[in-house]
């Protein structure tokens, strides 16, 4: 019987940088001239500029070239993609290795918060114009931080009791543990940001502001037309990851779990159920390994936890009879079968956003973030939403001319 791994699920699986490696990474550093890690970053952290800082130990001023260009610096380093980002630009692929880009970043943002540096504070002057921002997730949290910068008084509207969006109701704590998350938050906080939790709101509701941003994500989930997709132990993805997160030990993980799906939400599905506890977790995808979206390193991760992989295969029927019993599966050559015992089975195969209706005609709503680009990244949704915030500038700027 597979033992109950809660530490495992909560505390943090990769070890950071401590001052005498940071330094000696940030040494490696070619000193780019045209910095390609810089452009390769889309939220505009500065790895160069931060680097470089970092080698000439001047810790404070590499969490300064985060934490201004990067509301969400602390996070960014835990959970960015940088192979395909800042990493895979970087001229010392060429050489040898890339830099270490995201560690560097995490041991800046980690010494910020051990010698309580403040970097940021609210400006002293206040603008007239009151912005909303509904929901707090990673394009909100960028848009409302700018905003702020720039004196705005910006209220940010969440309906669950905490803000990060998917980075505290979905991603693995072990992945990013949320003090990182609540850290970034404070940071915002402290630019005058006010934030309303447990309220759903929609823009017809915010008259009373100039301004509305919408950074709602996608939150409905999408599960496919088959017999038995209503027996109960059936879960969409998120819906799965959000009850793990909030219920604790009362979340029932399942016994055998069967997730259907290939991409990185699938692995982190599957991760959390073995790491809770479940005796048996078994990933079917319905291409190839090779065709799948996820990340190698996070397969190879599930393999090594004892998760199963079966692929092409795609779910046809769900059996039982008020409780999740059998999941039979199709196989992609038309003949193959396959009928798995389990009492839980969870779909990642994608969610999608609530309908907006007519709220984006209004010539002062603005949208950012997975309800836009249809469901991308963390650092993508900063990078919007700090667009965003420009655009929304601009506007009220031009408003107030006429
Ligand atoms: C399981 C999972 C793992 C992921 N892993 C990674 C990763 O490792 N690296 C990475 O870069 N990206 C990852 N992503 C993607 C990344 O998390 C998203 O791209 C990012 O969170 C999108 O940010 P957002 O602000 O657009 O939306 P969200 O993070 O979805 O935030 C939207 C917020 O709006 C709130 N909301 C919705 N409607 C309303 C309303 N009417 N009123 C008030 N509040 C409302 C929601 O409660 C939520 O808090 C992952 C996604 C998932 C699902
Ligand atoms: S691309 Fe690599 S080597 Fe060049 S400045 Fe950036 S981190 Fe340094």
């Amino acid at each position: 019987m597979s033992k109950v791994v809660r530490g495992k699920y909560t505390s943090e699986a990769v070890c950071g940088f401590n001052h005498r490696t940071a330094v000696e990474e940030a040494a490696r550093c070619l000193l780019c001239h045209d910095a390609p890690c810089s452009k390769g970053c889309p939220a505009g952290t500065d790895p160069a500029k931060f680097i470089r800082s970092i080698r000439f130990r001047n810790i404070k001023g590499a969490a300064e070239t985060i934490r201004e260009n990067n509301p969400l610096g602390g996070t960014c380093a835990r959970i960015c993609p940088y192979d395909r980002l800042c990493e895979e630009a970087c001229s010392r692929c060429g050489i040898d290795r890339p830099i270490e880009i995201g560690k560097l970043q995490r041991y800046a943002i980690e010494q910020e918060e051990i010698f309580e540096m403040n970097i940021l504070e609210a400006p002293e002057t206040v603008q007239d114009e009151k912005i909303a921002c509904i929901g707090a997730g990673p394009a909100s949290l960028a848009c409302s931080a700018e905003l702020a910068k720039a004196g705005y008084q910006v209220t940010v509207f969440e309906r669950e009791e905490k803000a990060g969006g998917v980075l505290t109701y979905g991603i693995v704590p072990s992945r990013l543990p949320q003090e990182v998350v609540e850290h970034d938050i404070r940071q915002i906080e402290k630019l005058g940001v006010k934030f309303q939790f447990g309220k759903e709101v929609n823009v017809c509701e915010l008259s009373a502001f100039d301004a509305v941003f919408l950074g709602i994500g996608l939150w409905e989930p999408k599960l496919p037309e088959i017999d038995g997709i209503h027996l109960k132990g059936v879960y969409s993805a998120l819906e799965y990851l959000k009850e793990a997160r909030i219920k604790k030990e009362g979340f029932e993980k399942g016994t055998k779990v069967v997730v259907v799906g290939g991409g990185d939400v699938a692995v982190d599905c599957a991760v959390t159920a073995k790491l809770l506890g479940a005796e048996e977790v078994r990933m079917v995808y319905r291409r190839t390994l090779e065709e799948a979206p996820g990340n190698m390193t996070e397969f190879q991760y599930a393999l090594s936890l004892g998760i199963g992989i079966t692929t092409n295969m795609a779910p046809s029927a769900l059996r039982g009879k008020e409780h999740v019993e059998f999941a039979e599966f199709k196989g992609r050559d038309g003949l193959s079968e396959l009928k798995i015992s389990c009492d839980t089975v969870i779909f990642a195969i994608g969610q999608r956003g609530a309908d907006m209706g007519k709220a984006m005609e209004a010539d002062n709503v603005f949208a950012a973030g997975d309800i836009v680009n249809g469901g991308k990244t963390a650092v993508e949704a900063v990078a919007e939403g700090k667009a965003a915030a420009a655009d929304i500038i601009k506007y009220l700027d031009m408003k107030g001319v006429k």
